[in-house]
């Protein structure tokens, strides 16, 4: 009795976590050894139980689960594939760089997004912060300024079958008026100031996550919360270097 009691139990977690997988993506053919090296970069870099003293592990299942997901390794240049599990961030070309995983982790945790949210990113880069997002909320809206970084990523987010981002080649700095508000901001490019267009678009609730300081100062990872009533505050999370938030426009919503 106790035997199938158990067996039972197995079979309702495994059709659980099968019933989890997002619609949105096909099944996943990719080697082992990734795999493998997936769940090292998690369990080591960025699950709370077992990151090394004094960071701050990610706590969120949502999170892990996503990030377990993600074939990073699909999203960093070829001659750097070796490396797309190793803690740090890497050089995806046009002197640009994919986040460290950690940052990636801690970041979307921060953002506190559930399913049915509407998320935009500044800096889509090799689209995988994006990826991550994708694996846990409806809508990813993203927008990258350099062109061929752009054209690269919707390419690659196709090839992946992530149906539901979509990638904009233009200056996040004005956001995207059209699918605003949003529950949640993710800027991965630091400002000098928090744009305001983006708190604008932010739905009163939402969170936004962004990096602010110049590139040779000290960066602070921002988080912005706007309450129902439209307040909005802002506390420092952490000290982070990302690369500069850069701009193609010269009127700036301040002249409007
Ligand atoms: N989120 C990315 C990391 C991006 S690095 C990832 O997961 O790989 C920062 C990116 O921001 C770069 O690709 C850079 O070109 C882009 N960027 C810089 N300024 C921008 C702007 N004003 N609007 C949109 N993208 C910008």
């Amino acid at each position: 009795m106790r035997t199938s009691i158990q067996v039972c139990a197995i079979f309702t977690t495994v059709g659980l976590l099968l019933a989890n997988i997002p619609q949105h993506r096909a099944k996943n053919s990719e080697p082992d050894p990734y795999r493998k090296q997936r769940e090292r970069m998690v369990a080591t870099q960025i699950d709370w139980r077992g990151v090394r003293a004094g960071r701050v592990g990610v706590r969120d299942e949502v999170v892990l689960d996503a990030m377990l997901r993600v074939p990073r390794h699909e999203f960093v240049p070829k001659k750097h594939k070796s490396s797309a599990y190793a803690d740090s961030p890497l050089p995806i070309g046009y002197d640009q760089t994919i986040s460290q995983p950690y940052i990636v982790g801690f970041m979307t945790e921060m953002l506190k997004v559930k399913k049915e949210h509407k998320v935009l990113e500044i800096g889509t880069g090799s689209g995988y912060q994006a990826a991550v997002l994708a694996e846990i909320v409806d809508n990813v809206y993203s927008i990258e300024i350099i062109k061929e970084l752009g054209e690269q990523v919707k390419a690659r987010l196709k090839r992946l079958n992530y149906k539901n981002i979509t990638v904009r080649i233009d200056d996040g700095y004005f956001g995207w008026e059209e699918h605003a508000p949003f529950d949640a901001i993710i800027v991965t490019a630091a400002a000098d100031h928090i744009p305001p267009p983006l708190v604008r678009q932010l739905k009163p609730g939402g969170r936004m996550g962004i990096p602010v300081g110049g590139r040779f100062q000290v960066q602070n990872l921002l988080i912005v919360e706007k309450a129902l009533d439209g307040t909005v505050t802002t506390r420092q999370v952490m000290p982070v270097r990302f690369v500069p938030l850069t701009r193609i426009r010269k009127k700036d919503s301040k002249e409007k």
